[in-house]
């Protein structure tokens, strides 16, 4: 069987291989916040735009102070955003603030915390050799006048909105959110709003996978629900597959009733993979179906968000014009040990601490993969790997957090 590490290559390999290029559009630079970028940025100046003190000090001359205790005179002052038009000589100094050009003659920053006033009216001891270019960056040597700084593709964060507000960009061009169909089975589930029969239950899948899409960067096109039956399963099925993507929950598995491969495959659907070693979620499904992917999902809640964050959430990323991020695993200590008899990788619902200094996780005791109520009462998914089913309290283990949360 699969492992998900190769699953989520061949979801990526294939969406990839679809070279769709997204439509983009233009946005407002505040409101461009997790979205892939489609044009490249280009330094407008040099970074920085002159010879920027790091420092509060003074600016001085290095060959004036190549043993401590140098006696200097202090010609002036320098402020952030300031002018300074002399040159500094010989025996000189000048006061400067950090973020201030340092100015000409000058080769060195020594911090106001190594200088002493001095004796003498307007003197200045410097108590530190000086080196040259010492609390100095020079001017360009962040990234000079043209450089790409920000390429295509690129995915935008906090970092990356300070780079295009320092070159004075107030809107970005960046690719429009793919568009990603949901659409949950089962002749049990009904609407959210419904008030369900004694063996009903709500979707709770189409709002889970609608908001897993949206946090991974795809817009949600929420589709209802089908009930069991080939003509409106595939009905439906064919309104998602207008859409970039198609993800489905429930009727996977080897049911009586389990028809969405059927289905797919009726509708001509190459599949890559219907079962991973993984629990839960084994009978992911992952296909092609009229150019779009497709993921059909197991129906316990707890499988669809796991696989969703597994297999789905690459496949957004690609679609949507990025690389593929990695999946976000953390390292924390266990709390009690674990252990977990079937061969496959586990995903367990868990709790994330930081405790005395240490991040320590911690697996909620569940009632399997319908269980969403202990879900919630953690944050994050303690990983059992196959190659190793029993761990150690102490032990470094991986930790998958829950995205949004962590
Ligand atoms: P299935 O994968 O269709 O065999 O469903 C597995 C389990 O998940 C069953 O107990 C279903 O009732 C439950 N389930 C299926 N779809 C949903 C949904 N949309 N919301 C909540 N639970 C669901
Ligand atoms: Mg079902």
């Amino acid at each position: 069987m699969l492992s998900y590490e190769d699953a989520r290559l061949k979801v990526i390999e294939v969406t990839a291989g679809l070279r769709r290029i997204p439509a983009r559009e233009e946005l407002k630079l505040q409101n461009s916040l997790g979205r892939i970028l489609a044009q490249e940025i280009a330094s407008d100046r040099d970074y920085p735009p002159f010879d920027r003190a790091t420092r509060d000090g003074f600016a001085l001359r290095a060959a004036d102070c190549r043993e401590a205790g140098a006696k200097l005179q202090v010609i002036g002052e320098i402020r952030a955003g300031g002018k300074f038009a002399k040159a500094v000589r010989a025996g000189e100094c000048v006061q400067i603030m950090t973020g201030a050009a340092v100015p000409r003659g000058a080769d060195a920053v020594v911090m106001i915390e190594h200088t002493r006033t001095g004796a003498r009216e307007n003197e200045v001891m410097i108590e530190r050799v000086a080196e040259t270019g010492m609390n100095i960056v020079p001017r360009g040597s962040e990234s000079p006048a043209g450089d790409v700084l920000l390429r295509a593709a690129t995915r935008i964060g906090y970092a990356e909105i300070a780079i295009a507000a320092q070159v004075g960009r107030t809107e970005l061009e960046v690719y429009r959110k793919p568009r990603v169909a949901i659409l949950s089975t089962g002749d049990e589930v009904v609407a959210v709003e419904a008030q369900p029969g004694p063996f009903e239950i709500r979707n709770s899948n189409g709002a889970s996978l609608a908001a897993q899409a949206e946090l991974a960067g795809a817009e949600a096109v929420p589709l209802g629900n089908a009930p069991d039956r080939i003509d409106e399963l595939r009905q439906m099925i064919e309104s998602g597959l207008r859409e970039d993507a198609l993800v489905l929950s429930g009727g996977v598995s080897m049911g009586k009733y389990d028809l969405v491969e059927e289905v797919l495959r009726g509708l001509g659907a190459e599949f890559f993979f219907d079962a991973l070693a993984i629990r839960p979620g084994r009978p992911a499904v992952f296909g092609i179906c009229r150019g779009k992917p497709v993921f059909g999902l197991p129906g316990n809640p707890v499988s669809t968000m796991v696989t969703f964050e597994l297999l789905a959430v690459p496949a957004v990323d690609v679609l949507g014009g990025g690389d593929a991020r990695p999946l976000p695993l953390l390292k924390a200590k266990l709390s009690r040990g674990v252990e977990q008899k079937a061969v496959l990788t586990h995903f367990l619902p868990a709790m994330l601490e930081w405790a005395s200094g240490e991040a320590t996780v911690s697996e909620l005791p569940w009632q399997g993969s319908g269980d969403i109520a202990t879900l919630a009462r953690g944050n994050c998914f303690l990983v059992v790997h196959q190659s190793k089913l029993k761990l150690a309290a102490g032990e470094w283990v991986d930790v998958l957090p829950r995205r949004g949360l962590l």
